[in-house]
């Protein structure tokens, strides 16, 4: 292996025998890499395709401010997502302040009184118990008579068709379904297995209206989950979409109908869609979205080297170094509270921001433990850039994603290894 930067990991206190241990993983991992190239390529040419058909001209990339009555660039930009995930129309707004607010935003809209949410894919993403009102929250559905019902993924992980059969009933509205894992260690859905479960759901009733967390699974494959079936896919633009350009927002991509009462709720009955000045946004959402599947490709370039990496030297990893990819999570399970501090600590130090800042684990608003962040970022809390985070319980598993090139990606981990070495807790290479 001819690493030419080999002797600048020194700087950075990575030992040689931790950088030839990673290019030695890497000179094996070159197939599953080129795969991921193809991915990239169909997924660029669907993104500039879509920005051809919809004339995007300079003249878009300048924003509104004010009501934003007449703003063509956030107009066409919602006509590219609609274009880019195959679907009626799209609501893309930095108005929504991140993933948890489009995934509300998405259910409240379209759920009343009465209605009850389903969700297929067991526990929902720990920000939505409160949504949802799993836990007592102020605001939740629940406080506004929309109940909630769950069925859990069977023991090996896949949908439990059976449970969900017997779960819809006369009040069913709405089905969820979480395609990444979040903080858990199961499985994530690839789209094609969403898509079955999709046909299955309409084949009990037709008019279920389905809504997908699409949250870090933007891009990792050449379909989403629009293309399938789902009535309303929904995500952030600090995390895939946004391409790390992005400084904020959230989308929703889908039916008219569920896209016109979500644009309803966001600004208010009898204006919709009309309003929402995009003030500077609209350059970095449309460079951001043009640069998305490369940055995706090196996050999961970078997340298959961890897996790999950590599978060798013995910890449990999800998915595992072989799996297909369907978001850009990685999830390490380190065992131990201060295995996991090491490895968010080692990200930090090697992000190009704060990278002197130590993390420290604290009580987070939305999540019951408390919570190890590491993030270096240039857009704050921006999870599409190299970070890593982990909520302080069992089984001490860290969830890593991120990077906006490979070889920051590649970095961070190399670091992150290099902690847990100089800890003790990973014996020396
Ligand atoms: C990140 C994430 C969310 C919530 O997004 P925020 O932007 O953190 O509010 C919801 N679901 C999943 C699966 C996520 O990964």
């Amino acid at each position: 292996m001819n690493n030419i930067a080999k002797e600048l990991y020194e700087q950075f206190k990575i030992g040689k025998a931790t950088v030839a241990f990673a290019d030695e993983i890497l000179d094996s991992l070159s197939d599953r890499f080129r795969e991921l190239d193809g991915i990239m390529e169909y997924n660029q040419l669907k993104v500039i395709h879509a920005m051809q058909v919809c004339r995007v001209q300079e003249g878009y990339l300048n924003g509104t401010t004010g009501y934003g009555y007449n703003d063509l660039g956030r107009d066409s930009l919602e006509a590219v997502y609609a274009n880019v995930f195959h679907t009626e129309d799209a609501l893309v707004r930095p108005q929504i302040t991140c993933g948890t607010h489009a995934l509300h935003l998405a259910l409240a809209s379209n759920l009343f009184p009465g209605d009850e949410l389903l969700s297929v894919s067991g526990k929902p993403y720990d920000t939505l118990e409160e949504v949802i009102g799993i836990r007592e929250s102020r605001g939740s559905l629940k406080k506004y008579g929309v109940t909630y019902r769950q069925v859990d993924l069977k023991e090996d992980g896949s949908f439990d068709l059976t449970g969900i059969q017997n779960a819809i009933n006369e009040k069913t509205k709405v089905i969820a379904i979480q395609r990444s894992k979040g903080y858990q260690t199961r499985p994530s859905f690839s789209v094609a297995q969403i898509g079955e479960v999709i046909a299955f759901i309409k084949g009990i009733r037709k008019d279920l209206i389905v809504m997908v967390d699409n949250c870090y699974g933007e891009f990792t494959e050449t379909i989403e989950p629009s293309d399938v079936g789902a009535d309303m896919t929904v995500g952030s633009l600090i995390k895939n979409p946004g391409g790390g350009l992005a400084p904020i927002g959230g989308y929703i991509a889908g039916k008219k109908e569920c896209i016109e009462n979500a644009a309803t709720y966001l600004t208010s009955p009898g204006l919709g869609k009309e309003v929402g000045a995009s003030l500077d946004v609209l350059r970095s959402f449309y460079q951001g979205l043009f640069l998305a599947p490369s940055v995706v490709n090196a996050a999961l370039k970078g997340a298959i080297l961890a897996a790999n990496l950590f599978e060798k030297l013995g910890f449990a990893v999800v998915p595992n170094s072989a799996e297909d990819r369907h978001d850009i999570i990685q999830a390490v399970t380190l065992g131990s509270a201060d295995a996991v501090i090491a490895f968010c600590r080692g990200i930090q130090a090697a992000s190009p921001v704060d990278s002197f800042a130590t993390p420290d684990p604290s009580p987070m608003p939305g999540y019951d433990s408390d919570v190890i962040m590491a993030a270096g970022t240039f857009i704050s809390g921006a999870s599409i850039e190299l970070s890593a985070d982990a909520p302080i319980r069992e089984p001490y598993a860290v969830y890593f994603q991120g990077g906006l090139t490979f070889a920051h990606a590649k970095l961070g981990i190399l670091k992150a290894l290099q902690n847990l070495i100089d800890a003790g807790i990973v014996p020396a290479l």
